[in-house]
């Protein structure tokens, strides 16, 4: 009678098959034909190495050797290996425009769009009217007009980009004239004193960090001011004793003294929020209508588009952007305009929107939608992470994100994740399972709790979700 495979005594390392051998065995066929001979000859490697060790140490069980075993191990490194890096998660953190998480999500009629330049040759810079040469940035331009009332428009990688440009056309070896309560840094290393200085301008501070008047801006004035820039305090309020000088009376100012005024925007609504009971933010209209010459502001945060940084104003001053060389090394792709030129599209039905940008549908979502699926999913999360943790169902507040609306909070449901007292439970523990989810869930951990926010569970993921749950318990 032949002795289980498990039974055996320790393999020698000449018991290992050849890597030519194994190259040769039906089992590792797929695997070549999947992922070619150099990654598998390279895995296959390393796997032998291991094996040797193993029977060096002695520890080396014969039932690894059998070629179906070899070729297992083989798929599930390979597999493990070819996963992409970026791949998609669930966000439950409640903050609906995450930078860390991708900020905003892209409509259908934007997905549409981008595949369609990906795998097409496109009108990038040709115009099909004269045949000639054509402007990328001519894609969007008119669109932005249309929805801000700029007479002109430019776009660039991102609003910091956006910002550098602005400054290093207008402001290179001078001065300009920006409160102290507006010297921001936004996540991710945007400090305005720091890209002030990388286009080589002087920034020159007025006011307090509380207060700052129109004269703090007037005495500052001389003969090497350049500009007069305003920056959206987008991820800070300042209140009590507070006074800070309007853009329409900046922009009086700058006028008297044949000065530019910028302002850099930040999230750059295109409409009003209030209209979907959203806390109030300005918006680019308002502040082109208020009389600023240049505004600088961010596609992908409440404007709900790709990443992008989108510069409108005086046709004069965008001629003056385009033509600088830093124009040409900060310029956007084919795919950001695709998508970008249809989520603007989208602006023109704001009766619709709320239903068609991603990001407002989110930021607008019915609570009772939320409270049912926290109904719903609650059993599912407790079920699968068992006795040791209690899940109950909670109203949240829900925040708007990066770098808009810093105070504003929406009401929302979601689920609280509590360690069972006397149990062997962790929440970071917990939270590094959920992560290592084929679909890794992102939740957030406070006040010893996690916190699963359904805000940006909309209804078709949430089956994904409960069926990962189902799926593999963590
Ligand atoms: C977000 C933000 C920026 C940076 O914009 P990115 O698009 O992330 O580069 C600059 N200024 C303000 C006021 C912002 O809110």
């Amino acid at each position: 009678m032949e002795t289980p495979l498990a039974d055996r005594p320790p393999a020698n390392a000449a018991d290992i098959p050849s890597l030519d051998r194994l190259l040769n065995a039906p089992a590792i066929a797929p695997l070549l034909a999947r992922y070619g001979r150099t990654q598998v000859i390279a895995t296959l490697r390393a796997h032998l190495d291991e094996l040797r060790q193993a029977a060096l140490a002695g520890t080396l069980q014969q039932a690894r050797l059998t070629e179906e075993v070899i070729a297992t191990a083989l798929a599930a490194t390979l597999a493990d290996a070819s996963r992409l890096r970026l791949r998609p998660v669930f966000n439950l953190t409640g903050t609906v425009l995450h930078t860390n998480l991708g900020r905003a999500l892209l409509p259908d009629e934007a997905v549409r769009a981008v595949v369609q330049a990906m795998t097409a040759p496109v009108n990038l810079e040709l115009d099909l009217s004269s045949g000639k040469r054509g402007d990328r940035d001519s894609l969007v331009a008119e669109l932005l007009g249309e929805l801000t009332g700029a007479e002109a428009a430019t776009v660039v990688n991102n609003n910091a980009a956006a910002v550098l440009l602005m400054l290093k056309t207008l402001a290179d070896r001078r001065e300009v004239v920006v409160s102290r309560g507006e010297l921001i840094e936004i996540g991710g290393s945007f400090r305005l004193p720091d890209i002030m200085r990388q286009a080589g301008a002087k920034l020159v501070e007025v006011g307090t960090t509380n207060r700052t008047h129109l004269a703090d801006y007037t005495q500052a004035i001389g003969g090497r001011t350049a500009l007069l820039m305003k920056v959206h305090t987008s991820n800070y309020v300042i209140t009590g004793f507070t006074q800070s000088v309007s853009i329409a009376e900046l922009a009086a100012l700058g006028r008297t003294h044949g000065l530019t005024v910028a302002v850099d925007l930040g999230s750059g609504s295109l409409l009003d929020l209030t209209g979907w009971h959203l806390p109030k933010e300005p918006t680019v209209r308002e502040t082109i209508a208020a009389g600023a010459d240049l505004v600088s502001f961010s596609a992908d945060k409440l404007l709900g588009g790709p990443q992008a940084g989108l510069l409108v104003g005086r046709a004069d001053l965008i001629a003056k952007l385009r033509k600088n060389p830093l124009k040409r090394a900060l310029r956007v792709d084919k795919l950001t305009l695709a998508a970008l030129e249809a989520v603007l599209m989208l602006y023109r039905a704001p009766e619709f929107l709320a239903e068609r940008l991603t990001t407002l549908r989110l930021l607008t979502r019915a609570p009772g939608a939320m409270q049912a699926q926290a109904v719903r999913l609650c059993p599912i999360v407790q079920q699968a992470v068992g006795d040791a943790y209690e899940v109950t169902g909670v109203t949240l507040s829900s925040q708007i994100g990066s770098g808009a609306l810093p105070v504003g909070r929406l009401p929302s449901y979601g689920l609280a994740v509590r360690p069972v007292k006397g149990k062997r439970a962790s929440l970071d523990r917990l939270d590094a399972t959920w992560r290592a989810l084929p679909r890794p869930v992102i939740g957030r951990i406070a006040e010893k709790t996690l916190w699963l926010d359904l805000r940006c569970l909309e209804e078709p993921d949430e089956a994904a979700f409960a069926a990962q749950w189902r799926e593999r318990p963590p």
